[in-house]
């Protein structure tokens, strides 16, 4: 049996939605994507980046650029 993110994987659709506008959030990938010297998203308040139950997404609002973070549990397949 394996473990796979079910967003990665396509298994499964972002359903959350901005609290700001209400617009409807979409998924920006893998937060390890994100991940740079640069990036906005290296702060110590973290959730750890690799785990064997977790993979961290960014999800985004369109309308409005609001982003956060979270964390997809894998599912067996
Ligand atoms: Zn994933
Ligand atoms: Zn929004």
């Amino acid at each position: 049996m394996e473990k796979v993110c079910p967003l990665c994987n396509a298994l499964q659709a972002i359903v959350e939605t901005c609290p700001y506008c209400g617009g409807k959030m979409v998924d920006g990938g893998s937060i390890s994507n994100y991940l740079g010297p640069y990036s906005p998203y290296m702060d110590k308040e973290s959730l750890p980046l690799q785990s064997e139950d977790y993979c961290l997404h960014v999800i985004y609002c369109p309308v409005c650029a609001y982003d956060t973070r979270m964390a997809l549990a894998l599912v067996a397949i």
